[in-house]
């Protein structure tokens, strides 16, 4: 926690200081960043590559709650979103804009802290902050985001590329960061009612991280390369699963079945599921900020993951005139909808 003395307000540096400040620990590491903060406009060049543009919008109170969420957190977060639409096209992410709308209740300190986080996931991802803007807010925080990412045309995987038959398959596991947001929910309201309640969070790491501290799935495209695949649609999962597999069927005109006994979940997940007496297919379907990967490949490179720890098979992609259903533990078929599934 910052005491009174280190406290200064965003007012006595003036906008142009308070930019400084927040972003002279950035340093450039993409070449194909000309020019980052500092003018009118960055510039980038990217040769001959293609480029690639994201942008997210996160509003305090609406995306995420500033009792329980840290900034440093949220600033990692903030490009981890970002980033992760980026790589769901196959493509790299270089460069990101971040824009802010701030009220007065928040200390030059406290931006400074969003931005330890910025700038961790910067190292780590290996993306330029290069630019963004600032602007004052009635109440609470406003962060935007803006990624910029390059690839070879030829590699560039959207969502309407899968084919009947395609096995539909997701990287890591489901429904974490929803079942930590539950779970840090719940020990807010405790501590609202009572604040000398210290928070029961012992256990459930796995799941706080998902929420807290989130990763993009760079590292699956690199092993997509080392195994040989290629996948023919692909989206990351930020919504939760039953709109990603809608989005996935629609771009590509077609049909699918998802195995609800295939779907990979942690024990935290199912354990704080049981625990709060949520249905864990809930977390999974609707929850989303999970960040993981997915993805249709050929029914013939289905020998090159059969195996693989980090991959697993959910489903299969049918024609159109199938629909979209889901497949339950018990057998029954139930057609999945954007929020969820619904009974026929
Ligand atoms: P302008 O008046 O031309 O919009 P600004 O004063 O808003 O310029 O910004 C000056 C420089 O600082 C620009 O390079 C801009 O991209 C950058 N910048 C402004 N706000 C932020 C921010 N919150 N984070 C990172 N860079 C910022
Ligand atoms: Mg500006």
């Amino acid at each position: 926690m910052l005491n009174n003395n280190n406290i200064t307000t965003i007012e006595s540096l003036g906008e142009f200081r308070f930019i400084d400040r927040i972003t002279q620990h950035f340093k450039l590491k993409n070449s194909s960043t000309k020019k980052g903060i500092g003018d009118d406009a960055a510039v980038l060049d990217f040769g001959s590559k293609k480029t690639l543009v994201s942008t997210e919008l996160f509003t305090e109170g609406i995306h995420f709650n500033l009792m329980y969420f840290p900034l440093k957190h949220l600033g990692y977060k903030t490009v981890v979103s970002g980033i992760s639409d980026i790589y769901a096209m196959n493509a790299t992410p270089k460069q990101i804009t971040i824009s802010l709308a701030i009220s007065n209740k928040f200390s030059v300190e406290s931006i400074e802290e969003l931005y330890s986080g910025i700038q961790l996931a910067c190292e780590k991802y290996h993306v330029d902050l290069v630019g963004g803007d600032t602007t004052a807010s009635l109440t609470g925080l406003s962060i935007g985001i803006t990624v910029i990412g390059e690839a070879d045309d030829k590699d560039i995987i959207y969502r309407k590329g899968a084919s009947p038959n395609d096995l539909l398959c997701i990287t890591g596991d489901l429904g974490g960061a929803y079942m930590g947001l539950q779970l840090l929910e719940r020990e807010n309201e405790v501590f609202k009612v009572n604040n000398n309640m210290q928070p029961q969070l012992t256990g459930y790491d796995y799941i706080l991280e998902r929420q807290l501290k989130p990763e993009a799935r760079a590292d699956m495209l690199e092993h997509f390369r080392t195994i040989d695949i290629h996948p023919t649609s692909m989206i990351d999962v930020s919504d939760g699963l039953s709109s990603e597999i809608m989005h996935l069927c629609n771009s590509s005109k077609l049909g699918c079945r998802l195995y609800e006994e295939k779907i990979p979940m942690d024990n935290q997940t199912k354990q704080m599921a049981q625990e709060l007496n949520i249905n864990p297919l809930v977390a999974v379907l609707n929850g989303g900020e999970d960040y993981e990967l997915l993805f249709t490949i050929p029914l013939e490179a289905h020998g090159k993951i059969k195996n693989d720890p980090n991959i697993t098979i959910i489903g299969n992609m049918t024609k159109k005139e199938e629909d979209i259903h889901l497949i339950t533990t018990g057998g029954s078929k139930v057609k999945l909808i954007a929020q969820g599934w619904k009974e026929e």
